[in-house]
C-alpha cells in the first residue's frame, strides 16, 4: 500500500490559504487525494511521500516533451538570461508567429495569447466582429475553456433528449456566479449528427457568426469525426458565411505538427492552439485566414495581454516546435505506436478479465472507458460509462506507479519509452484483477 500522508497534510494546509485547497477546481477531485509534488523528470513524477509514478496525464497536456526536458529548460533558460518579458517588441514573437504560420496549415497569420481559454475568446471575438453576426454554435461534451461567454456544464442524457431544436436547446452554465445571459448567443447541438447540423446552420444562419468544434471530441470519449462530417460543417459554414474555428488546444502539435486539420487534410478559417505549444510555459495562439486577422491590423478587434508574446513563452513554443519537427515521423510514429500498443494492450485486457470497455484512440492520446457498448462514436452513448468504476481504476494504477487521469484521457509523450508502456500494461493487468475480485 502506498502512503499520502504528506499530501493529504499539504492539502490540509493549503486549504487555510488557497480556496479550495488546489490551483484549478478539476485537480481536487484526485483520489485517495490531490497529490504534491517533489519533482519530476522525463516521464516519472515523484511526489512527497517518496511515490514514483509514469506520468499519463502529463499535467493534462502540455507536455508532450515530458516534464523537465534538458533541451527545453535550456532554451526557455537562455530567453530567461535576456529578461522575461519586455511590453515592447522582439525577435521571437517574429520568429513564432513565422513558424506557426509554417506548420498550421490554415494560418495565413496568428496571434499569441497566454491559455487556451483566451484564444478561444478571441477567436469568438473575431468571428462576431468579421461577420456581423452573434451566435455561436458549439456541441455537446466539448470544452473550450471557461469563459462566460462559453463555459457549459456537460448535459445530462434526458436534457440532451430534450434538445432536440435549437428552439429548445437550453444551455446550462458551467458554474454558479456565471450569468445566464452570458449564454444567450450559445446553440448547443448534439456532435456528430450532420442532419441537425445542417437544419440548424440553415434556420438560423442569419444570426450565427461561428461553430466552434473539437475537431477530435478529445474532452468526452475520444470521439472521432464520423467520415464526411467535418467535410459537411466547412461546406455549410463557407456557404452560409459562418466562421469555422477548430478549437485545437488539445489536437494542436499531438496528432500531427499542424493538429487534427494537418492531419485531416482540412481547412478551419480560425484554429486555437495552446497546451502542447508551450510544453508547459503558458502561451496559446489563435491562427487562421488573414481577412479575419485585418480587424486586428486595422484596430477595429483589440487583442490585449501584458503578458502576451514574452520571451519565456516565445522560446519555450519555439523549442517545442524545433524539438517536434525536427524529425517529425520518427517522433509522432513512436508516440503513436506507444499509444496503439496501449490501446490494443488494453483492449485484449478488457477481454482476458471478461471486462466491457471500449478505447478510442488517434495519434499520441486514447480514451479509456468502462462501458456496456461495442463503440462510442457519441456523446450520449459516452454519457454510459461507468465513471465511477474508472475513477477507482485511476486510483488503484497510483497504487501501482502509474498515474493516469481520472476521467479516462491519456496522453504521451516523446519520452515515453517501450519499456514504461510494458510495465503500465502489467499493472493495468493487475489492477483489472483487483477490480474484477469478488464480481
Ligand atoms: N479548449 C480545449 C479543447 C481544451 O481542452 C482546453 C483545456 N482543457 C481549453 C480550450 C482551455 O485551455 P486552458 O486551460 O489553457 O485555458
Amino acid at each position: 500500500m502506498k502512503i499520502y500522508e504528506k499530501s493529504r497534510v499539504k492539502l490540509a494546509d493549503a486549504k487555510q490559504v488557497l480556496a479550495g485547497g488546489v490551483a484549478s477546481t478539476l485537480r481536487g477531485s484526485m483520489k485517495p487525494t490531490p497529490l504534491y509534488v517533489e519533482s519530476a523528470s522525463g516521464v516519472i513524477v515523484k511526489d512527497v511521500d517518496g511515490n514514483e509514478y509514469i506520468d499519463y496525464q502529463l499535467a493534462y497536456g502540455p507536455l508532450i516533451l515530458g516534464h523537465a526536458h534538458t533541451g527545453f529548460n535550456a532554451k526557455v533558460s537562455e530567453a530567461m538570461a535576456k529578461g522575461i518579458t519586455y511590453g515592447l517588441q522582439h525577435d521571437g514573437e517574429i520568429e513564432l508567429a513565422r513558424r506557426l504560420t509554417e506548420v498550421l496549415p490554415c494560418a495565413d497569420k496568428v496571434v499569441l495569447s497566454g491559455s487556451g481559454t483566451e484564444a478561444v475568446m478571441l477567436a469568438l471575438r473575431l468571428s462576431r466582429a468579421y461577420t456581423g453576426k452573434s451566435k455561436v454554435v458549439r456541441f455537446h461534451g466539448h470544452y473550450h475553456g471557461w469563459s462566460d461567454s462559453i463555459f457549459t456544464s456537460f448535459p445530462s442524457p434526458d436534457m440532451m433528449q430534450k434538445a432536440t431544436s435549437a428552439a429548445a436547446n437550453s444551455v446550462p452554465p458551467g458554474t454558479k456566479g456565471q450569468s445566464e445571459l452570458s449564454l444567450q448567443d450559445v446553440i448547443l447541438l448534439p456532435w456528430n449528427d450532420p442532419e441537425q447540423l445542417e437544419s440548424t446552420l440553415r434556420e438560423h444562419a442569419g444570426s450565427i457568426a461561428a461553430v466552434i468544434t473539437e475537431p477530435v471530441m478529445c474532452n468526452s470519449g475520444c470521439i472521432l469525426p464520423e467520415p464526411g462530417y467535418l467535410e459537411k460543417m466547412r461546406e455549410l459554414t463557407r456557404e452560409l458565411n459562418i466562421v469555422l474555428i477548430f478549437d485545437e488546444v488539445i489536437t494542436g502539435f499531438r496528432l500531427s505538427p499542424g493538429g487534427a486539420h494537418g492531419r485531416f487534410g482540412m481547412t478551419p478559417d480560425l484554429v486555437t492552439v495552446g497546451k502542447a505549444l508551450g510544453g508547459g510555459i503558458a502561451v496559446s495562439a489563435v491562427g487562421g485566414r488573414k481577412e479575419i486577422f485585418e480587424l486586428i491590423d486595422s484596430e477595429q478587434v483589440s487583442h490585449l495581454g501584458t503578458l502576451n508574446g514574452n520571451g519565456v513563452a516565445t522560446s519555450a513554443a519555439l523549442a517545442v516546435l524545433e524539438l517536434l519537427t525536427q524529425n517529425d515521423a520518427a517522433v509522432y510514429g513512436t508516440m503513436e505506436g506507444h499509444a496503439v500498443q496501449l490501446a490494443s494492450g488494453i483492449r485484449s485486457l478488457f477481454g482476458k478479465h471478461g471486462m466491457r470497455g471500449v478505447v478510442n484512440q488517434i495519434g499520441p492520446v486514447f480514451h479509456m472507458m468502462f462501458i456496456d457498448e461495442d463503440v462510442v462514436t457519441h456523446f450520449d452513448t459516452f454519457q454510459k460509462r461507468n465513471a465511477a468504476r474508472y475513477a477507482k481504476f485511476a486510483e488503484l494504477m497510483l497504487e501501482e506507479g502509474v498515474l493516469v487521469r481520472p476521467n479516462g484521457l491519456w496522453y504521451l509523450s516523446t519520452v515515453h519509452e517501450a519499456g514504461h508502456i510494458e510495465s503500465t500494461l502489467a499493472a493495468i493487468d493487475r489492477v483489472f484483477a483487483r477490480l474484477t475480485e469478488g464480481n
